[in-house]
């Protein structure tokens, strides 16, 4: 039997994903900043709580608060009296007897006196007696110290990417600063002589560069300062100082091009000699070759040039890697089932990730249909879709109707 899979010279992507983050590390900058700076910022340390939120008891509504108990006191057809009143940010400092009541607005706190909050609607108010027109339910309408976020306990774990929700949860727990890890620096290039930017002229044989523009707000999601190195040529010297500066000033370098076999440029020869690195041929579909390794200062991945291929070796695997350098907690990916509506052209040998849009049947159940030819220099298969098709590499051709892995798109391609 022929074994699809130990294919000489195929690392496994999962191989490849754990290799990976086994050699890339936390950066150890950690900083205390304000937390009106500290969104999309990772956690250093653990939050937790040095109050209890709500601080005190206090009323879910505009009403009249009073002892439950003291409604046996209360004769046919009579009230409770007021006895004072609790405002927020003005409490009722006095006690009161049974048969009392204070007037209490939403929020405010609730006395140690009172155990229960009558909304105003079910009440009628005669003087200084309010009467109650239905039958309170006890401790009805209170919000208890604590309810939402307990003291001491722990908010957010160490690692936690901070959310707007996130700052105003840590601003009403009264913490002014957090520790987080401090920003990486990412540097990016583009190796070709074929490559030229946008807005230039393109003489025979030129292509317009796209990857660096894809990279780049990609990288801005995730929160990185970003070196941009721009076009190098196909040339010795030129990639030889590109990467020594790159690996100065960067935590990390991505390039692209001149990963593939048989390449006649000279990446692989200046990455050899500046650097440890790996010419991975990667059991996956876009994205065969992919360099993984270390230069001196810096953590390195080369992307193959094709855009499909970069894009998705840098989704998949470049991503994963820079997050754990951001002190970011692995999460795992969201990944459900869903029905072709297309047959899907697989050969067994590597995994495919095909572009494709998720959708809804009339029955509201997961459907999902690939946008098409799947060619790795194919930006638009990628561009119309919101999700991958994950197919294992084992697999082959899956028929219409038959039920798939489905990776929805994060918000960084989306
Ligand atoms: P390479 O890996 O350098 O052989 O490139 C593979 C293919 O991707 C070639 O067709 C290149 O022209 C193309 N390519 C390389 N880099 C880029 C880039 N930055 N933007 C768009 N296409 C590229
Ligand atoms: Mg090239």
């Amino acid at each position: 039997m022929s074994d699809c899979c130990s294919a000489p010279g195929l690392m496994a992507f999962e191989v490849a994903l754990s290799q990976l983050l086994d050699n890339v590390y936390t950066t150890n900058s950690i900083k205390s900043i304000s937390i009106e700076n500290a969104l999309g910022k990772v956690l250093a340390d653990t939050v937790t709580s040095p109050v209890s939120v709500p601080p005190h008891n206090n009323s879910a509504m505009d009403g009249y608060a009073f002892k439950y108990s003291s409604l046996e006191q209360i004769a046919a057809g009579g009230g409770l009296q007021l006895a004072g009143r609790s405002f927020a940010g003005e409490p009722f400092t006095g006690v009161t007897q049974s048969g009392q009541c204070i007037r209490i607005m939403t929020g405010a706190k609730l006395p140690d006196c009172c155990d229960t909050v009558v909304m105003q609607e079910n009440t009628r108010v005669d003087k200084d007696t309010v009467v109650l027109t239905k039958s309170p339910s006890e401790k009805g309408n209170v919000r208890y110290k604590g309810e939402d976020i307990a003291q001491g306990v722990t908010v957010f774990e160490k690692g936690h990417k901070l959310s707007a929700v996130d700052i105003g949860m840590i601003a009403s727990l009264g913490i002014a600063k957090v520790k987080v890890f401090g920003d990486i620096n990412v540097a990016i290039l583009s190796t070709g002589d074929e490559l030229r930017l946008p807005g230039e002229e393109l003489a025979e044989g030129d292509i317009y560069e796209s990857n660096r523009f894809v990279l780049r707000p990609l990288l801005q999601k995730l929160g990185v300062n970003i070196l941009d190195f721009g076009i190098i040529r196909d040339d010795k010297e030129a990639i030889r100082q590109a990467f020594t500066k790159a690996d100065q000033l960067a935590d990390v370098v991505i390039s692209s091009g001149g990963v593939s076999v048989g390449e006649a440029d000279y990446t692989k020869e200046v990455l050899s000699e500046i650097g440890e690195i790996n010419f991975w041929k990667i059991a996956m579909k876009p994205g065969k070759p992919f360099a993984f390794g270390k230069l001196s200062n810096s953590v390195f991945f080369g992307l193959p040039g094709n855009p499909v291929s970069a894009l998705v070796t840098f989704y998949q695997l470049g991503v994963p890697g820079i997050e754990k350098m951001q002190g970011l907690n692995a999460k795992a990916k969201t990944r459900f089932k869903a029905a072709t509506t297309t047959k899907l052209k697989k050969s067994p040998g590597r995994m495919d990730f095909q572009r494709a849009v998720l959708s809804y049947d009339e029955q509201g159940m997961p459907i999902v249909t690939s946008t098409g030819s799947q060619g790795s220099g194919i930006l638009t298969s990628l561009g119309r879709a919101n999700s991958f098709i994950v197919l294992d590499k084992d697999q082959g051709t899956v028929e219409a109707g038959e039920s798939v892995w489905v990776e929805p798109f994060s918000h960084l391609l989306m």
